[in-house]
């Protein structure tokens, strides 16, 4: 078999390493970190940063296809790689996910409509913010993730001080909008151009970071399915997209869906799928890198994620502590995903357990019994 690389090493790397051994790959994974999630499960591990040429290299000698996991992988580093191998997604389109300003502008080019926002790298911008934007959220343009980066605002007085305790670094104003629910979509798109999708996933944050994930029919009105799965698709398409990209939408009070931002990557709002769908993310990353055919996956299961945060393994005091995987795994369609880091830290994401079921009702009511279990709050 052929070898696939991925920059990054986190889990994300880690469960496109497993998908691409399942279909017959060997993987290599470019990470600094000795103890990285997918650098312990791949064939290959090259240890450099994103930036050194030697680790490039060395990549680009090992694999037949390189993709990326990592959010915040330097563009240079992919239009690099692609110099000498196939690489999705490309570097162009990654640059674009890194930046909010210029992944907001792309939404307005694609003419799907995202918050009102202001662009502020100035403090002539800062003056110039419009009113209407307050109170909204001010989050800086680039390596924002898990809601860091982010300081909501209120008035102008509140915005000055929000960006400079963000140092005076580019940043967006995004007028903050009243959610009734939050959901991403996850399309797939191949060098042909064929696209296909995952169904649309209801996302429930906390803290700004994702608790839970539900999927099955009518877990959002009908017509605001379609539209996201439009939307997404036409995102992808005005990025001439390659390889799997998630597009995180909200549900306003009104019923308006407005897009809010991309991950040129699987996502954790897509990790159902390795047990609820007949073809997972990973799988689909693997197929579009390696230009085998994009099938539409099909649903066999209705389904609840839960996210495994570090938090759950500090329930009983300062020492981290397994939580009771034996109570959570005697529950009918539970499947643990255990990311293999080294150390629990809170708010750290250490896995995801997915729930499968026949019914909506079953998905739930399991999914709420195995929260009660682990301390997750009821949703
Ligand atoms: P991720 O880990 O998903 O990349 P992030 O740090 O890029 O997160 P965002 O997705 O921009 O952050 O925002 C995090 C959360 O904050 C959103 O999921 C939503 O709950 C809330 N939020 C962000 N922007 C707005 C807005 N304009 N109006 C209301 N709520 C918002
Ligand atoms: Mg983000
Ligand atoms: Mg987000």
């Amino acid at each position: 078999g052929a070898t696939l690389g991925v920059l990054g090493g986190g889990q994300l790397g880690r469960m496109f390493a497993h998908a691409a051994q399942a279909m017959g790959y060997f993987t290599a994974v470019l990470d600094p970190d000795a103890t990285s999630p997918a650098g312990r499960v791949s064939h290959h591990h090259v240890r450099t940063g994103y930036e050194d040429a030697q680790g490039l290299a060395e990549l680009a000698t090992l694999c037949a296809a390189v993709t990326t996991e990592f959010e915040n992988v330097p563009a240079a580093a992919l239009n690099r790689l692609a110099e000498s191998l196939p690489v999705s997604p490309a570097g162009a389109s990654v640059a674009i996910a890194q930046d909010r300003a210029a992944e907001k502008a792309h939404f307005v080019k694609c003419g799907v409509p995202c918050a009102p926002y202001a662009v502020i790298e100035t403090a002539a911008q800062l003056a110039a913010v419009n009113d209407a934007l307050l109170p909204g959220i001010l989050k800086t343009a680039r390596m924002g993730y898990d809601g860091k980066g982010q300081i909501r605002v209120k008035t102008r007085a509140e915005l000055a001080a929000g960006w400079d305790e963000l140092g005076q670094v580019a940043c967006v104003l995004e007028k903050m909008l009243p959610l009734a629910h939050e959901c991403s979509v996850i399309v797939a798109r191949g060098r042909n151009g064929d696209i296909v999708n995952l169904p649309v996933q209801r996302n429930l944050h906390r803290d700004g970071i994702l608790a839970v994930t539900e999927v099955y029919a009518g877990n959002l009105p009908a017509a605001q399915a379609e539209q996201a799965i439009a939307a997404a698709k036409s995102v992808a398409i005005g990025l001439d997209y390659v390889g799997v990209l998630c597009v995180e939408f909200f549900v306003l009070d009104n019923g308006q869906l407005v897009v809010n931002e991309i991950a040129p990557r699987p996502h954790n709002s897509g990790h159902y799928s390795q047990n609820a769908m007949d073809v997972s993310q990973f799988e689909l990353q693997v197929r579009c890198m390696t230009n085998l055919p994009l099938v539409q996956p099909r649903q066999h299961s209705a389904t609840v994620m839960l996210n495994l945060l570090g938090d759950l393994w500090f329930t009983q005091g300062e020492t981290a502590k397994s939580p009771a995987w034996d109570q959570v795994l005697a529950l009918p369609g539970t499947h643990l995903h255990l990311y293999g880091k080294v150390d629990a830290k809170r708010a750290r994401k250490m896995g995801h357990l997915n729930i499968t079921a026949a019914t909506p009702d079953q998905a739930r009511d399991t999914a709420l019994q195995a929260a009660a279990i682990l301390g997750i709050a009821p949703f």
